[in-house]
């Protein structure tokens, strides 16, 4: 009998489970649906970009419909409400879902650590209508700045938290803020950004030569960066550092972390770090063998080395392609294959074609180097979602 396998987000990780199936089963073995609040899947990889307007809707937004089958997969656009694992069912906004098996792949939202303040007074960058909104807000204040000349905290602009996304998040608006200051007609000394990392150096974790590079061309371009001093408080008009300092602000843009979409904490699956779900070897939930945890939702550690790997694109578009072929693998009989993760790359742009970073352990490449690299990975990550006909759509605009 045909199973039903309902994967939940057309995200990197859901989308590529979908191309999977789609491609490895026919249509008496799998009916495939896949649940997603838009029409589209978005790259989230390149919000920095869409937060100073320079990747719109075209670049960032690929319908749904144009890269998958139609007669195989049924395309639902609805809201999540909630996962009942126990009874094989999911929750919409506009109905109920059943499933054979059940693929999780909602991504991740905000984590505000109780801050005082932090939710309320912040923008965020996780989707394209949240970048939306960071270019129109800053705008909008530096406009209302020329009407209100004494305010200067409406230009200051302050990102809280210098990981991957705060980094790429500041490299760029560093770039545009020269033109927009043009653009208002504004004294460009009055405008400030500023990023604030708790850790004692930005991009935690990363090695010293990629830290050091992205710290230099940070502070050429005229960022002050803020290392070792946590965000405690967050106002309308005011973010609070642990050092006492209070910095008067009219854009304050968090991103200082991640947690696992609410959907999937709600679920009752063993949680792990920030929500995300424990999975067994072959990205099992724990407690029920039928559904698989992929990219952002699941707490994956390399079997070999014990290696936790981060939430990125590059491991659910992974994470999305073992999961359908474990499903299939449990239709036929057939054994299951253990999950290896692996980190190819790590690169982080820091405004217009300059970028730093790593590929494999050895080669680090810097400036404009690093700049091509990125780039090559963003076609890279058109091509494992959308193959050829994506890539060559996207050539074509
Ligand atoms: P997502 O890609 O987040 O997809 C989740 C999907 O679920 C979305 O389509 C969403 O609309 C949908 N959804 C959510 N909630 C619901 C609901 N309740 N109902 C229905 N649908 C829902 N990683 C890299 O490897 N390389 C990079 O260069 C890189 N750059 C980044 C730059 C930025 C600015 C950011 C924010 C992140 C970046 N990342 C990068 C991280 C990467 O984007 C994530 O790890 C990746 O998107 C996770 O994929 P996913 O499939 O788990 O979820
Ligand atoms: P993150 O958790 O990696 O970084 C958040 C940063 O905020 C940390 O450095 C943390 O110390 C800091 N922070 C936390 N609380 C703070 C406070 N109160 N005050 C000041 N700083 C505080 O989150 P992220 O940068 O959003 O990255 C999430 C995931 O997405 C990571 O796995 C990352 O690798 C991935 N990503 C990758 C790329 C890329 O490959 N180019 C780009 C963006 C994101």
């Amino acid at each position: 009998m045909t199973k039903q396998v309902v994967i939940l987000g057309a995200g990197y990780g859901g989308v590529k489970c979908a191309l999977t199936l789609q491609h490895d089963s026919d249509k008496d073995e799998v009916g495939i649906t896949l649940v997603n609040k838009h029409s589209y899947h978005q790259f989230i990889t390149q919000l920095h970009e869409t937060a100073v307007g320079l990747s719109n809707n075209k670049e960032i937004r690929v319908p749904l419909e144009e890269i998958l089958d139609r007669a195989r997969v049924r395309l639902i656009k609805d809201v999540v409400l909630r996962i009942l694992p126990k009874d094989n069912r999911v929750v919409l906004e506009t109905g109920t879902l059943d499933y054979d098996y059940l693929v999780v792949g909602l991504g991740s939202e905000p984590e505000f650590f109780n801050i005082p303040g932090l939710e309320q007074h912040s923008l965020t960058l996780r989707s394209l209508n949240s970048a939306k909104l960071i270019k129109t807000h800053i705008e909008n204040n530096f406009a209302a700045f020329k009407e209100n000349p004494l305010h200067r905290e409406l230009l200051t602009i302050v990102v809280g938290g210098a990981g991957f996304t705060g980094i790429e998040l500041t490299g760029e608006l560093a770039d545009r803020l020269h033109g927009l200051a043009e653009e208002y007609d504004i004294n460009e000394k009055l405008v400030s950004l500023i990023c604030i990392e708790a850790a004692s150096s930005i991009l935690k974790g990363s090695d010293r030569q990629l830290v050091d590079n992205a710290f230099r061309v940070l502070q050429e371009k005229g960022v002050r960066i803020i290392t070792g001093t946590a965000i405690e408080g967050v106002t309308e008009k005011e973010v609070r550092l642990g050092s006492g300092e209070k910095i008067k602000t009219g854009t304050f843009i968090w991103t200082g972390g991640i947690r696992a979409n609410k959907v999937v904490t709600e679920a009752g699956f063993t949680a792990s770090v920030r929500g995300r779900a424990t999975v067994n070897k072959y990205l099992q939930a724990l407690d029920f063998p039928n559904v698989y945890l992929i990219g952002d939702n699941a707490f994956i550690a390399n079997p070999t080395t014990g290696e936790v790997m981060g939430p990125t694109a590059q491991v659910a578009i992974q994470s999305g392609y073992a999961a359908a072929q474990n499903i299939l693998a449990e239709i036929r009989g057939e054994d299951l294959r253990v999950f290896y993760p692996r980190e190819l790359w790590r690169v982080v742009s820091i405004g217009r074609s300059v970028a730093v970073g790593h590929i494999g352990k050895k080669l680090k490449p810097t400036g404009r180097a690093a700049g091509l690299l990125k780039q090559a990975i963003q076609w890279k990550y058109l091509f494992s979602i959308g193959g050829l006909r994506l890539v060559a759509r996207k050539l074509l605009k």
